[in-house]
């Protein structure tokens, strides 16, 4: 194999092709409920995942961002199977996770808002790069595009943010 198609088997095996379900683990066939995740550099911060039975998945995270927003990067990131705020976790704890949160709709929705946030991000770093000096002259069709453009990332964020912070709830 080269090493272009070793590439995409990796990425293959990372990213779910879109459109495809992702297999929902049965409640008994959990290898463990909740798995616990400990953050490193974050003081003494943990996240807790739990499955209940009829799919509700309760992810918490006490750092300060999750208390005043509702939702936390290190959450979202965990949903993506990143793993870079918790570089001591263990494979078996990881695949312990994976296999609670794995085809939820908690996690579908962590997916969304990750996507969300980077393409909000992108559009930021365009409108930051490419807004007029004088907005107020022949540029201002420029800029209307541009904050149009800024204005629906924003929208679909917000969308994505209420949808995770909605699962996110304790309920
Ligand atoms: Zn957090």
């Amino acid at each position: 194999m080269d090493q272009v198609s070793v590439t995409a088997g990796l990425a293959n095996r990372r990213h779910r092709p879109i459109g495809a379900v992702a297999v929902l683990a049965p409640l008994s066939a959990l290898s463990r409920n909740p798995v616990a995740i400990t953050l490193a550099g974050e003081g003494d911060l943990t996240v807790s995942a739990e499955r209940g039975k009829n799919g509700k998945v309760w992810l918490t995270c006490g750092c300060a961002q999750g208390q005043a927003d509702g939702w936390c990067k290190h959450r979202i990131d965990l949903l993506c199977f990143r793993y870079d705020d918790a570089p001591d976790l263990g494979a078996e704890d990881r695949r312990a996770f994976e296999q609670l949160v794995g085809g939820t709709s908690l996690q579908a929705a962590g997916q969304d808002a990750d996507r969300a946030l980077r393409a909000f991000e992108e559009c930021l770093d365009i409108f930051d790069a490419r807004r007029p000096k004088r907005v107020v002259g022949r540029d201002l069709a420029k800029f209307t595009d541009l904050v149009s453009d800024l204005a629906s990332c924003a929208s679909e964020l917000e969308d994505a943010l209420g949808t995770l912070r909605r699962l996110l709830e304790r309920a």
